[in-house]
């Protein structure tokens, strides 16, 4: 049995090819490998960094028996999936120690090699400061536009970009129906960025064009005055007091969140009645 370690470097830079390794330590094994600038989008990215380290897996003999410590980074979720779904043994696990030495340093090579100043180096970690730098001496000379990675084809798939949530006290507009959405009611939100520019765009549930990918919805449904209102709970923004109790609500704190009428109920979670969405329908 051997343990590897599988390992990434420069992800967050915006140039020069992310580097994959596989290390075992003892006996001391380097297998590493650089992910293309670019390359045809029918391939997503975590595909790509998937394919690329079952060759060196393949290269390395590395079989069933072997223990596999794997970097957490979302570039290797597709491997993740991989390894788990070909029974393989393996945990994530912060590395350190060799894999992420030679990882780096393969990382710092490609740099060198393009005629970046040898003398400015990553300190204390500080990746963000690095790219940053890395970045601005490629933007200096029109030439060093090569090096820059494609993000398209390393963009996430359009479907992760939809979240399903709690409305807040606007009230939007679907993409779809055209329709407005009520506040505090369930809503799906788009987001992207368009040349580095947020973007959003909201859906009735049953409007969006793809099943959410995440969910941070939390409905309420609950008796006020002798009839059901419907809301949804989230993070308060403005200290209030509670509809309910009349104590004090601290903004962030999570509460319910409902329209009645022109008048907005909030208060704690615990001081309203819920009752069951499912029976009321039956
Ligand atoms: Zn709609
Ligand atoms: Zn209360």
């Amino acid at each position: 049995m051997r343990s590897w370690y599988i390992e990434d470097a420069g992800g967050g830079c915006r140039a020069f090819s992310e580097v994959l390794v596989l290390v075992s330590e003892d006996p001391c094994l380097i297998y590493q490998r650089l992910m293309p600038l670019t390359w045809n989008n029918d391939i997503t990215f975590e595909e790509m960094a998937r394919l690329i380290v079952v060759e060196m897996m393949i290269e390395a003999e590395a079989s069933h028996n072997d223990y596999f410590y794997v970097c957490s980074g979302n570039i290797f979720y597709g491997l993740h999936k991989w390894l788990t779904e070909n029974g393989y043994n393996w945990e994530t696990t912060k590395m350190d120690g060799l894999a992420h030495d030679v990882a780096e340093s393969a990382f710092q090579k490609q740099l060198l090699l393009a005629g970046f100043p040898a003398g400015i180096k990553l300190e204390e970690r500080n990746y963000r400061d690095f790219y940053r730098t890395v970045e601005s001496w490629i933007k200096e000379d029109p030439t060093r536009k090569r090096f820059f990675k494609d993000m398209t084809v390393r963009r996430k798939p359009e479907q992760f970009r939809y979240i399903l949530k709690g409305n807040s006290s606007h009230t939007r507009k679907c993409a779809k129906c055209q329709k407005k959405i009520s506040a505090f009611s369930p809503i799906v939100q788009y987001r992207c960025r368009e040349n580095g520019k947020k973007k959003n765009r909201y859906y009735h549930p049953e409007c969006s064009p793809y099943k959410p990918h995440k969910n941070k919805l939390e409905e309420a449904h609950f008796l006020w005055m002798g009839s059901v209102v419907s809301g949804v709970v989230l993070p308060l923004r403005k200290a209030a007091p509670c509809s309910v109790c009349g104590l004090e609500l601290l903004p962030g704190t999570r509460a319910v969140h409902a329209g009645n009428g022109k008048k907005v109920i909030c208060g704690h979670i615990e001081c309203f009645n819920y009752v069951n969405k499912e029976e009321l329908n039956g």
